[in-house]
């Protein structure tokens, strides 16, 4: 184990896992995405938030068909029923306990601060069984307590597409994230569901007015586990300033995405880019804002990453990147895992 063990804000592992016909084992090391536990071990990737979403079936938008004069814009995806929703979040999350039960004490799913904190002096690969989008969630919160029990505890309102609680911002270059309504009341009543359970929000792909929403009810640290700075990348996904002082002002943190056209000042999709533009999101945060706000959330088997990184192996060559830009062990370990541990202890109940 490293001195500076990898805690993640996002994968899409599962549903990497789930949607292949013929999967590769997650025990085995491969070449098939971005994540599996020998690499994890090889990477020092510690665990991470483990996300569970329902793709829309059928649909497909690429940004290709949506170009514009300087960038692109997508239009959102329609919306999931909570029937499909629900039967594909209890298979993700199936997948993810069977992972726990397969791995011989190498994979836990942590519902407190203190399984953390075991598992990263253990060297057990943590998971946190997260949501992407509530389309499962009724709005009587029934899902919510079972789901709870079962050890959700981190939930992000909407992905990008609107649902009964709200709306995110679409895949669009450039834009500001202001591109629709806030949270609807059903939106602000999981909010106050959530803080009464201990269960994290997750404010990425929120757009602005629903940021804002959240940071008026909630009594959580605000959070974003996969968003850049937007004064670097101005994508609708990443966060303003303003949002990242608010951030910093309720103690809470961001983790950096590694999407390379969330990095890019330019937004675009070339995969040909230095592990610094990595390093240029952390140190915009870290200086500006403070170094407790800032960690990591890489968004593997979810999104498109830089070359020089591939997969989860890169990451000791982007612990030496943020060593050059001059962050001392203290910080490193901050930027790891230490600020995650902290926001998570302060939500948690
Ligand atoms: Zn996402």
């Amino acid at each position: 184990m490293t001195d500076f063990p990898i805690f993640d804000g996002h994968n899409d592992t599962l549903l990497r896992l789930h949607m292949s016909d013929d999967p590769p084992s997650f025990f085995t090391e491969s070449s098939a995405g971005h994540l599996d536990l020998p690499r994890a071990k090889k990477g020092g990737f510690a665990g991470g938030f483990f996300a569970v979403y329902t793709p829309n079936m059928n649909y497909e938008a690429e940004p290709e068909d949506h170009m514009t004069e300087n960038g692109y814009d997508v239009p959102l995806p329609p919306k999931v029923s909570l029937e499909q929703a629900l039967t594909f979040t209890h298979a993700l999350a199936a997948k993810l306990f069977k992972l726990e039960s397969e791995a011989d004490g190498q994979l836990k799913v942590v519902r407190n601060a203190d399984d953390l904190r075991y598992c990263l002096k253990n060297d057990i690969l943590a998971a946190i069984f997260h949501i992407e989008g509530a389309e499962a969630i009724d709005t009587n919160f029934d899902a919510l307590h079972v789901l709870y029990q079962a050890g959700l505890r981190s939930l992000g309102p909407v992905w990008s597409r609107p649902n009964v609680y709200g709306e995110g911002v679409p895949f669009r270059y450039p834009s500001s994230p202001d591109t629709g309504d806030g949270l609807t009341d059903n939106g602000k009543a999981l909010v106050h569901e959530c803080n009464k359970l201990g269960i994290m929000l997750d404010n990425t792909h929120l757009n602005e007015k629903g940021f804002w929403d959240v940071a008026d009810l909630t009594d959580a640290p605000l959070v974003a586990t996969h968003s850049n700075a937007h004064a670097l990348s101005p994508i609708a996904r990443n966060l303003t300033d303003k949002q990242l002082t608010a951030i910093a002002e309720s103690n809470g943190v961001v983790g950096i995405n590694y999407a390379v056209n969330m990095l890019r000042e330019d937004g675009g999709l070339g995969t040909d880019i230095s592990l610094d533009e990595i390093v240029r999101h952390v140190a915009y945060i870290a200086e500006k804002f403070g170094i407790e706000h800032v960690a990591l959330g890489s968004d593997f088997d979810g999104t498109t990453v830089p070359d020089s990184l591939k997969d989860v192996r890169g990451l000791p060559k982007l612990i030496e990147r943020l060593k050059a830009h001059g962050f001392h062990d203290g910080e490193l370990q901050k930027i790891t895992h230490g600020n995650w541990v902290r926001v998570l202890e302060d939500t948690w109940k």
